[in-house]
């Protein structure tokens, strides 16, 4: 039986990625700074732990009689997270190098790194309609202030661990990953999930109408989470050592999302653009050539399929756990 490790294994991509290595039969512990009540997700077969990955020696600790880690921890969230927080952001290098190093030297067989599509340069992102990024894209460097440096700098780490002492990394660049079971509220939330979160609280309290940060004409794409993890394990499990794109080629604007959850939901709201709102760059999707071409991987869900999901889920919370306190931890930060 295979020992894998998850790192940041309370969180959104960590739940569900756990989910599926029991699925396929595998050995797992976790770790995240959380206390293990606010996890997304808990599964009673794995070895949980609540600890602070910053910290070498837990990183060692942790790493010991393990043959893989999933590295998913890092301390973030949406634009208006990382735009304020960008000190906050970079100190995640510290999981990270500490990670490597303890691999290094628990003689880890494979490390997955989950780095961003922030991580590329933000003067090719300047319109809306720009084409997907390719991987090529990163480089001249100058990635998104403060968490892009940080995941373009902890990419390079995971090539050099391997290049200098034969540590096996996998690098993926996420592209906007969404789904049920992670943050909607709270001030980490990403586009999908706060834009479900505000269409449902506009029904419920009749208010008939909706603040989106910029103009709406910003455009990304978005990748359910099932997809996801799909690809992060085809691409764990594979020879490539490059960083890859995990994400979808549906690129929308974020008032054609809107309109896709305003129809999931069944109103018409009125759209109060908040123009001195942090926003990102202006335009951003994924490339898949590479990732079709050497994992033969592309992703399935519709955005329409997957925010329906990701809609129902977040509606259900609201519904019938108004007060409990998974939803109370999300409206506050933990660290
Ligand atoms: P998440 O916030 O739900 O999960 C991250 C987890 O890391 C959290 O549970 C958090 O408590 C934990 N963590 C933070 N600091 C820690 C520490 N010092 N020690 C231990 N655990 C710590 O985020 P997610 O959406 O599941 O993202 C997972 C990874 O994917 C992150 O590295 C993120 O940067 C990357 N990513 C995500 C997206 C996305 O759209 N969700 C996009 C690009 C990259």
């Amino acid at each position: 039986m295979k020992n894998y490790l998850v790192v940041g294994g309370g969180g959104f991509i960590a739940g569900h990625l756990i989910k599926k290595l029991l699925d396929t039969g595998a050995k797992v512990r976790a770790v995240d700074i959380k206390p293990s009540e606010f996890w997304f997700q808990r599964f009673e077969e794995v070895e949980n732990f609540s600890l602070d990955m910053t910290d070498l020696n837990n990183c060692i600790k942790m790493t010991k009689d393990i043959d893989y880690v999933l590295n998913l921890a890092c301390n973030m969230g949406g634009i208006g997270f990382i735009e304020n927080n960008k000190a906050e952001c970079m100190i995640s290098v510290l999981i990270n190098t500490h990670m490597l190093i303890a691999c290094r030297k628990n003689n880890i067989k494979k490390y997955f790194f989950s780095s961003s599509a922030c991580a590329y340069n933000t003067e090719l992102q300047k319109n809306a309609d720009i084409d997907g990024l390719r991987e090529a894209d990163a480089y001249p460097a100058m990635p998104e202030d403060g968490y892009g440096w940080e995941k373009l700098f902890s990419e390079r780490m995971c090539r050099h661990f391997y290049e200098d002492y034969g540590l096996e990394t996998r690098v993926a660049r996420f592209h906007n990953i969404y789904g049920p079971l992670g943050t909607f509220d709270g001030g980490r939330e990403k586009a999908p999930a706060a834009l479900c979160r505000k269409v449902i609280e506009a029904k419920m309290s009749k208010k008939n109408s909706i603040d989106i940060w910029g103009d709406g004409n910003q455009t990304r794409s978005f990748l359910y989470i099932e997809d996801c993890v799909e690809a992060i394990l085809k691409l764990f499990n594979s020879d490539f050592r490059d960083p890859i794109n995990i994400g979808s080629e549906e690129k929308v604007s974020i008032n054609q999302l809107v309109d896709i959850i305003e129809n999931i939901s069944g109103v018409k709201l009125k759209r109060n653009y908040q123009l001195d709102k942090p926003k990102g760059v202006n335009g951003r999707s994924s490339n898949n050539d590479l990732i079709k071409k050497v994992l033969q991987w592309d992703y399935n869900y519709s955005l329409k399929d997957g925010i329906n999901k990701t809609y129902n889920w977040i509606d259900h919370m609201y519904n019938t756990k108004p007060n409990n306190d998974f939803i109370k931890f999300t409206r506050n930060n933990y660290s």
